[in-house]
């Protein structure tokens, strides 16, 4: 999460934090977890334990979450916008969001609020381009990430579309950096989530992936709006 209305800075984030969380987000883009494999050749990886695999798919899910908060602060940083922690909750599920400096610019507002998913998107794309069937590969790591990047995004839009949740929640911040309404925010976040999931299951589908790809373009240009 982030946050759109922080009244004040509560603790700052250390700069070690910060550079585990990036190096985190990297490795994670990287989606280096086994080499490339040539298309259509079954997986080459070992059987796995249950367990591990369980275990990998987990961490897979940990990494994207860190990669997604790791997008935050990445700008958070770029726009000296002092980031901090708070504990929120989910309908009495307890969380935290990174809170920022209030009175941002619109654009940089947008650009913090937006930066976890743009994260989220990105990995995705680079593994899903670089995967194209992984759905058919022992792969529990970057099964794991592409899961969360797909869910994540899932649950951020059902919030959005319900205007519910932690009043730092991405989607309101992004909403009002736009002057839209919120839902339209969550529709938008929403639809290259099921596309990366229509790709995920079916990768012949060039339609899920191009549109995917144009919505997340769109997502960016988006900036130009805020302001
Ligand atoms: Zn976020």
């Amino acid at each position: 999460m982030s946050n759109g209305c922080a009244t004040a800075t509560e603790v700052r984030v250390p700069r070690v934090v910060l550079v585990v969380l990036l190096v985190f987000g990297l490795v994670s883009s990287a989606g280096a977890q086994t080499p490339p494999e040539m298309p259509g050749s079954p997986s080459t990886t070992p059987s796995e334990h249950p367990v591990s695999s369980l275990g990998s798919f987990l961490a897979g899910g940990a990494i994207g979450l860190a990669a997604h908060e790791s997008g935050h602060l990445l700008f958070d940083a770029l726009f000296r916008a002092n980031p901090g922690i708070r504990k929120v909750s989910f309908h009495g599920f307890p969380f935290f969001a990174i809170t920022h400096d209030t009175g941002l610019p619109r654009s940089q507002e947008f650009v913090i609020d937006s930066a976890g998913f743009w994260v989220q998107q990105l990995g995705n794309e680079i593994i899903l381009t670089r995967r194209p069937n992984l759905g058919h590969e022992r792969a529990p790591l970057l099964k794991g990430l592409v899961a969360f990047n797909v869910l994540a995004s899932a649950a951020y839009s059902g919030a959005a579309f319900a205007r519910t949740g932690p009043v730092e929640r991405d989607t309101r911040g992004m909403a009002d950096s736009l002057k839209w309404k919120e839902p339209a925010i969550g529709a938008l976040i929403l639809a290259p989530a099921l596309l990366d999931a229509i790709r995920y299951f079916h990768p012949d589908a060039k339609w899920a992936t191009w549109g995917s790809r144009g919505v997340k373009v769109g997502m960016v240009l988006l900036v130009a709006r805020a302001r």
